[in-house]
């Protein structure tokens, strides 16, 4: 039986079974990871980003002091995975190295959620990222020149440089002689009108990087996404790519974040207590879709109160139970676990007898 035909989500899921099978008690688990947008800044301008209008500039960066005090504390919990994202670019804190620095010595590990372009010609920070994290997803998005200037927005770019530092990376997280924290190579391509031609070529760029996986998604609400009639055939296109990927290549196709045509657009998500979120100035939120409505998804804020005060507060539930599924993002990938954990809830009197 092929591995790839066990669902990811599955897997992940049945993980942390004990803390759903809480969850579904009432109960408040601590969180399995806690994602950080430390810096609100980013230098590109992707005309498609769901954040520009709240990005700051390249001041609004989370303290050194700030972050030392979370890790501390997250570790003292029980958490041992952060995930940075944004908001705003995270290698582009001014103290990135510092911040690895502070992992390494925890031994805690994380993901990555990144345009990449900072590890051009720095391989010190090339090194940083494969020496703590499990994964480095990038945001290509085109693997052109012109076609990655467009969907970044900035003229000055360079695929081909972007390319090769990436080719470098993953040559250097090869030499891991642990193969399980080998970091893993991740590229992201938001599907749009800039990029729906040079999809071919997507599969044998990442080969040529080295990389582990490419996540397709569409890019929806927008007057840059491609419209319905132009979809089936782009889909055919990457379901085939997917089904004939050699190798370790994996390749997944992702609903876009806003579709339409969620069916779960009405289901609340039970898992976004395994994955807050804290932004960059100290600002704890219960997931990371919190842009729009930040009053009604906070918890309070990190610079003071301790995490846990927070986590354990009669606020956290009450803030949870009045989420609004209408006001979610239709497609969130939190409700895509709401099958898994309806097994969990039938089916766990048998999940001990392997
Ligand atoms: S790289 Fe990411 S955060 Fe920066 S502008 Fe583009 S989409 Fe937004
Ligand atoms: S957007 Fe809504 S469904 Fe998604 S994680 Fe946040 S609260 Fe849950």
């Amino acid at each position: 039986m092929d591995f790839r035909s066990v669902s990811a989500l599955a897997a992940n899921a049945i993980t942390v079974h004990s803390k759903i099978v809480d969850i579904l008690a009432g109960k408040t688990p601590i969180p399995e990871v806690v994602e950080l947008f430390i810096t609100n800044f980013c230098s590109f301008r992707c005309p498609h980003c769901h954040c520009a209008n709240w990005h700051g500039d390249e001041q609004s960066y989370m303290r050194v002091a700030t972050l030392e005090r979370i890790f501390a504390e997250l570790e003292s919990l029980g958490v041992k995975t952060i995930e940075f994202g944004g908001g705003g670019e995270p290698l582009q804190h001014p103290y990135i190295h510092d911040i690895f620095e502070m992992l390494r010595r925890r031994g805690m590990r994380c993901g990555i959620i990144s345009n990449g372009y900072a590890v051009i010609d720095n391989q010190p920070l090339r090194e940083d990222i494969a020496g703590v994290s499990d994964w480095f997803r990038v945001s290509l998005d085109g693997v052109a020149d012109d076609v990655y200037r467009e969907v970044h927005g900035r003229d000055d770019l360079s695929y081909g440089k972007l390319k090769l530092a990436l080719r470098d990376f993953t040559t250097m997280a090869a030499r891991n002689p642990d193969p399980f924290a080998r970091t893993r190579l991740g590229l992201k391509m938001i599907l749009q009108q800039a990029n729906k031609n040079g999809l071919a070529a997507v599969c044998s760029e990442a080969k040529a990087m080295g990389a582990d996986f490419i996540q397709f998604k569409w890019l929806e609400n927008s007057p840059l996404s491609l419209p319905e009639g132009e979809r089936r055939a782009i889909f055919e296109f990457l379901d085939h790519m997917k089904n004939s990927a050699e190798n370790d290549l994996i390749i997944d196709l992702l609903p876009g974040y806003d579709g339409e045509s969620s069916a779960q657009k009405n289901e609340k998500c039970a898992l976004s207590i395994l994955h807050p979120l804290i932004d960059w100035d100290g600002a704890v939120y219960i997931c990371a879709f919190f842009h729009q409505r930040r009053k009604t998804h906070c918890l309070g804020n990190i610079n003071r109160n301790s995490f846990l005060d927070l986590w354990e507060s009669d606020e956290h539930k009450i803030t949870r139970m009045a989420v609004n599924p209408l006001q979610c993002v239709s497609n969130c990938p939190l409700k895509r676990y709401n099958p898994i954990i309806e097994f969990i809830k039938k089916e766990r009197y048998r999940f001990p007898y392997i």
